[in-house]
């Protein structure tokens, strides 16, 4: 190493899925396979570029305000950023600032590890059970904060609000972050605990169920005083986070109900029939209730099926590892795209 080198802080970064640049079957990184609201496309086309010449409001007022009335909590109580990897990053850095090690599982979003030893974070992972659940009682242990995402990832399990009330209750001198990327997939968000748990901090995207990860917008709901803790640590790093564009096709995205509501209902009618499929070809699966499903075969590797449906222009995710090398994670597509999916599969097994 260079004398130079010494001083300067290493990283190992996080691996993102393929991104390939032609049309495949893009079953990969949880993207949503039906296009933005309507209004997000009519904003682009519409947009004043002279209003490009200024900076952004850089509390990204109209975003926040938007966000607040959908969830109906304060604005003093929305952060945005760019993407939900952005607004962790920036809950990493804020909040989990402790000597005692902070808390998440083995198996789940490999971020959390990548932002830990960055920032220098102490960690500890405890181990999720036989069935891919995280275990409560590992949480109630002495520590510097608790992150974990709900659904989890990548084994699409969902605990309802009791599970996260317990870990809250045990969990009362610490920030507790609940990293909710795939919730409109499941069921009730942690943002009703919000008004008993000061030390709560939920995460949300735009990148699944509204269709916009190409957009880069993430946002976090807390309590007034996290949220401003938040954006201390955002105003001492990068005041403009969001682009123009970025705030004003999330507005539109937001307000947008009725089509959110309907595009994530369409994936949930999907998921559920493509776990009826992949019973038939064989496949065992944890219950999923996110937009991808962490399946893994008695009798064929995963990594062979993974090369297989690549090769013919299906893309899946493996991600090897310990306990997680038999299992392929698929997101949910369009109907037909699953239907391409299961007629390969169908053919590669002969069944
Ligand atoms: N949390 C989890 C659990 C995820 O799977 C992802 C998607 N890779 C993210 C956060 C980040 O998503 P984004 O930055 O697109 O909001």
């Amino acid at each position: 190493m260079k004398e130079f080198e010494k001083n300067i802080r290493k990283a190992e970064p996080y691996v993102p899925g393929e991104q390939p640049q032609r049309k495949v079957i893009k079953l990969n990184t949880n993207e949503n396979p039906y296009p933005p609201a309507p209004g997000v496309a009519k904003v682009l086309k519409e947009m004043d570029t002279d209003k490009m010449r200024l900076y952004p409001d850089p509390a990204v007022g109209k975003l926040v305000k938007e966000l607040a009335d959908f969830y109906g909590v304060n604005e003093n109580q929305v952060f945005v950023g760019v993407g939900s990897d952005d607004v962790l990053a920036m809950c990493f850095l804020t909040f989990f600032n402790s000597e005692k090690p902070i808390l998440f599982p083995d198996l789940t979003y490999s971020f959390y590890k990548v932002w830990a030893e960055l920032f220098h974070i102490p960690y500890e992972c405890p181990k999720l059970d036989e069935d891919f659940r995280i275990k409560r009682e590992d949480y109630y242990k002495e520590n510097g904060g608790v992150i974990f995402p709900n659904p989890n990832a990548p084994t699409s399990i969902f605990e309802d609000l009791a599970f996260v009330e317990d870990i809250l209750t045990h969990n009362q001198d610490v920030v507790v972050i609940v990293d909710e990327a795939y919730v409109d997939f499941a069921g009730k968000s942690a943002m009703e605990l919000l008004e008993r748990y000061e030390n709560l901090i939920v995460v949300q995207t735009f990148s699944k169920a509204r269709s916009m990860a190409g957009m880069r917008i993430g946002y976090a709901i807390g309590s007034p005083l996290l949220i401003e803790y938040l954006n201390n640590a955002k105003y001492s790093f990068n005041s403009y986070t969001m682009s123009i564009p970025a705030i004003d096709c999330g507005v539109e995205a937001v307000k947008d109900k009725a089509y959110f509501e309907e595009t994530v209902q369409k994936i949930i009618d999907t998921r559920e029939w493509a776990k009826e499929e992949l019973s038939k070809l064989g496949f065992w699966f944890p219950d999923s209730k996110a937009n991808f499903i962490f399946a893994t075969h008695p009798e064929y590797n995963a990594k062979e099926l993974f090369e297989a449906l690549k090769a013919h222009d299906i893309y899946v995710r493996y991600f090897g590892g310990a306990r997680t090398k038999e299992y392929l994670r698929i997101t949910i597509g369009t109907r037909e795209e699953m239907e391409e999916l299961f007629a390969f599969l169908g053919e590669y097994m002969q069944r």
